[in-house]
């Protein structure tokens, strides 16, 4: 099993309801790792953290967007190369230990450029990555590799820019963009898969555009659960690449069996004691009895069938309210 954090184990510095109990559960029979974008914390920094909460893990049960990146980069130019880190002492250790020369100057020559978030990096850092970046006589520029490309992070005192904004500035100077390494890119679900050397995995997620799409994009199974970023609204107008293979409200339902989907000739979709039918592009809901969550498991698969965008679809408050959520507004 492979976890996000924030929105699925933790928000902020609180655990979730139920989820350290049931991730610590699950690692009595299943391998679980944990993955993070966040470039500016050690594996062991996030490991720390994970056990404060409760769970028991090594440190090698995370993995970092800086890990992924630097798998990506030795796909470009394997070590012991120079490479311009832009970036704090998480990815300057994890370039480093990976047998490659590090440096900061744009004069040393370097063979590739690998870019990731920390609070110290300013314009000095970005120029130099600029000028390494920029190709000379027309001849192909060097490697560029970023360690993800989240434009905001959410921090205690507000919104702040993220990795994908700092790396958007050297974009603007260079003129093309680099290769991404964290969610939803394959390389840090890559990493994770190597790692524990199987492809059987599951992604536990709060984010359909980052965890469930890259999950997708590995092909390995994915829960959505819905403790953090995105609720009912996002999941029901979830693009193709976007829909996960589970849904659940918290972690207690890893421990639960899954209704199976049942679509039947009429169309209509089944899950639990919940039923649905899409009349035109109407969604009406023929029995609603059972989990709340099996009225939006059927809803979802309701619509996702119909392969009509969500702004053309009409859906009954109830699918909302039952999960006790305001329905949207129209
Ligand atoms: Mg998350």
């Amino acid at each position: 099993m492979l976890a996000d954090l924030d929105g699925v184990v933790y928000r902020g510095d609180v655990a979730l309801p139920y989820a350290v109990e049931s991730i610590r559960r699950a690692a009595s029979t299943v391998r679980v790792a944990y993955l993070t974008n966040n470039a500016a914390r050690t594996p062991s920094t996030v490991a720390n953290q994970l056990r404060e909460f409760g769970l028991e893990l090594a440190d090698d049960d995370v993995v970092t967007s800086p890990q992924a990146a630097v798998r990506a980069l030795a796909e470009l130019v394997p070590p012991p190369a120079t490479v311009l880190v832009v970036g704090g002492e998480g990815l300057t250790a994890q370039v480093e230990s990976a047998g490659y020369t590090v440096t900061r100057s744009a004069d040393d020559r370097p063979s590739a450029v690998i870019q990731g978030f920390h609070p110290d990096v300013g314009w000095r850092q970005l120029a130099e990555a600029s000028f390494a970046l920029q190709s000379v006589d027309g001849a192909p520029g060097i490697p560029w590799v970023s360690t993800n490309s989240d434009w905001t992070i959410p921090l205690q005192r507000g919104i702040a820019p993220g990795n994908g904004s700092l790396v958007s500035a050297v974009h603007l100077a260079v003129g093309r963009l680099p290769v991404t390494a964290g969610k939803p890119e394959p390389a840090i679900y890559e990493t994770a898969l190597d790692r524990y050397g199987t492809r059987n995995a599951v992604f536990v997620g709060d984010r359909l555009d980052t965890d469930i799409r890259g999950a997708n994009r590995v092909g390995i199974d994915s829960v959505l659960v819905l403790t953090g970023v995105d609720g009912a609204k996002q999941l029901l107008a979830a693009g193709k690449g976007d829909r996960p293979t589970y849904i659940v409200d918290d972690l207690r339902a890893l421990h639960e069996p899954y209704p199976p989907v049942l679509i039947d000739s009429d169309g209509a979709v089944t899950v639990g004691a919940a039923s649905v039918i899409m009349r035109r592009n109407r969604v009406e809901v023929l029995a609603d009895d059972g989990e709340p969550i099996d009225l939006l498991r059927a809803a979802s698969r309701a619509i996702w069938e119909t392969g009509l965008a969500i702004y053309g679809i009409d859906v009954p408050d109830a699918v909302f309210r039952r999960l006790g959520i305001e329905p949207p507004s129209r």
